[in-house]
């Protein structure tokens, strides 16, 4: 199988390829030239397995220039026992007949970002073997929370690679902050910005496009790479999940091999939402596929008009990991839906850029309909939902995984559409827990975030992932803050060169 641009058809990459550049030179993103097609069959034979075995079959399936003793190291190396809270890595739980929640958030950072992130750095390394020989990968991050923690424990102590995260010195919680500053690993750094998320990502872009320092990353067997989510290799290991979900529910007898689940993403950049999408054409019986936002709502006015216009207000809100108005992997829908047409995609990149807008009509519009529908909810409603679910059924979520059962009330209520549901939950509550206390408190005792972590406790009883209960009271490691000017320095220093 190869790879393509989604600006430039005449491009024809490997996977390894593919995942090891990160971005297409001309802007565009990879994707598959054609989408593999597993039987009923198939997915009879991966019931039995375990999530690790169900990977390696799936990944086979999209990563043709790997081994099969190649993708079963990167799979058990990523997914091995101890690593995630979970024999079954992302279980299913039963809120209520016809209502699973997928809980992806069971990994060493709590928030679903460690799906991908445990295991990308085993396919970048595996890849970058064959493609990069000799070469040390350096991963640079600017992040504004959950992925700088989620890339750092992912990448710790993989051999030939080293990562350096940036952060906005007041742009993350005092738990995310915590969470990084005290990361453990030889080949990890960490570092704080003056300034906010902004400039710490076009201090990373800077860097990456610097002459001086690809010159010196050569001359010391250094190159860069990235473990941003627009990377093919960050999609893939979720369209594992969704399909190992599907096989979950045919074993525990929620539906019947071969009959349809409705699936519903609380969604950012559009990956998570995506790799649904391809578990679809793949063949899993899915119906609809529920785009659930935040009031950040341009992608649910996308799916219902065809118009993306990322020209309105930028609300924060108590979903931050959805606050966002480029979602940078619609990209790769517009390309399937259209026909591949790598001209007219680059065309509505373009009027984004330019304009920040841009329409789709015609038949791209009526499959954009037939496949999705979406929603949004605002920062009480999402608050509600977590005060009811918790009343009326005992289960503690997240803000993010608050806002898709919303919209997916909404939407079940409107349409009358009963088909069981498979709802991702993307975070643990504890993750967010000053949001999640003041929905289900009426009056909060604590003063900081870790002491509202115990007040959840006792106000829940659900039980504190030990990674979110022993930061309060660890030390820093990395205290250093620097200017945006000197971040190529931090990145010499940190590799000593
Ligand atoms: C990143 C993130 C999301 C959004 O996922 P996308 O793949 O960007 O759509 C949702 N919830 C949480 C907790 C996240 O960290």
């Amino acid at each position: 199988m190869y790879y393509t641009s989604t600006r430039d058809k005449s491009v024809r990459v490997t996977a390894s390829e593919a995942i090891t550049k990160g971005i297409s030179p001309d802007g565009g993103l990879f994707v598959p030239t054609e989408i593999p097609k597993i039987s009923m069959d198939f997915i009879k034979e991966l019931i039995p397995l375990s999530y690790i075995e169900r990977a390696k079959r799936v990944l086979g399936l999209y990563l043709t220039d790997f081994t099969a003793d190649e993708i079963a190291y990167c799979v058990e190396g990523a997914y091995k026992q101890g690593k995630f809270s979970s024999d079954k890595v992302s279980p299913l739980y039963k809120l209520a007949d016809g209502e699973y929640i997928l809980e992806l958030w069971r990994g060493p950072t709590c928030a679903f970002k460690d799906m991908a992130l445990q295991l990308l750095p085993y396919l970048l390394t595996t890849a970058s073997n064959k493609t990069l020989k000799d070469t040390e990968i350096v991963i640079l991050v600017a992040t504004s929370g959950d992925t700088g923690k989620a890339a750092l424990e992912g990448f710790k102590d993989v051999p030939n690679t080293k990562i350096l995260v940036f952060y906005p010195v007041d742009g993350v919680s005092p738990m995310q902050k915590l969470q990084m500053t005290t990361q453990e690993g030889g080949n990890v750094g960490v570092c704080a910005i003056e300034g906010n998320f902004d400039d710490a990502q076009s201090g990373v872009k800077a860097i990456f496009t610097d002459r001086d320092i690809e010159k010196k990353f050569r001359e010391n067997g250094l190159a860069f790479s990235s473990a941003n989510s627009i990377n093919w290799g960050r999609l893939v290991p979720q369209i594992v999940y969704y399909i190992s979900a599907y096989c979950d529910m045919v074993e525990s007898g929620a539906v019947s091999l071969g009959s349809p689940v409705n699936i519903v993403v609380p969604t950012g950049n559009f990956g998570n939402i995506l790799a649904a999408f391809y578990a679809k054409e793949m063949g899993v019986p899915v119906k609809t596929l529920v785009c659930a936002s935040n009031a950040n709502n341009v992608l649910t006015d996308f799916l219902k008009t065809g118009t993306y216009n990322k020209n309105r207000e930028f609300y924060c809100t108590v979903s931050p990991s959805m606050d966002i108005l480029i979602s940078s992997n619609l990209e790769r829908l517009l390309f399937h839906l259209c026909g591949e047409d790598d001209a007219t995609v680059k065309n509505w990149m373009r009027q984004l850029s330019e304009d920040g807008k841009y329409t789709v009509t015609g038949d791209v519009l009526e499959k954009i309909k037939s496949l999705f529908a979406a929603g949004f909810c605002d920062d009480n409603a999402t608050k509600q939902t977590i005060f009811e679910i918790f009343n009326g059924y005992g289960y503690l979520c997240d803000t993010h995984t608050a806002v898709a059962l919303n919209v997916y009330k909404n939407y079940k209520a409107c349409t009358g559409d009963n088909t069981p549901a498979v709802i991702a939950s993307t975070a643990n509550p504890y993750k967010f827990s000053a949001s999640v206390l003041s929905a289900i408190s009426e009056k909060i005792k604590s003063e900081n975030e870790f002491d509202m972590v115990e007040e959840l406790f006792e106000k829940s009883g659900e039980p504190v992932p030990p990674q979110l209960a022993t930061l309060k009271g660890k030390s820093p490691r990395f205290t250093n803050v620097c200017s945006k000017e000197n971040m190529k320095r931090v990145v010499f220093d940190m590799l000593g060169i």
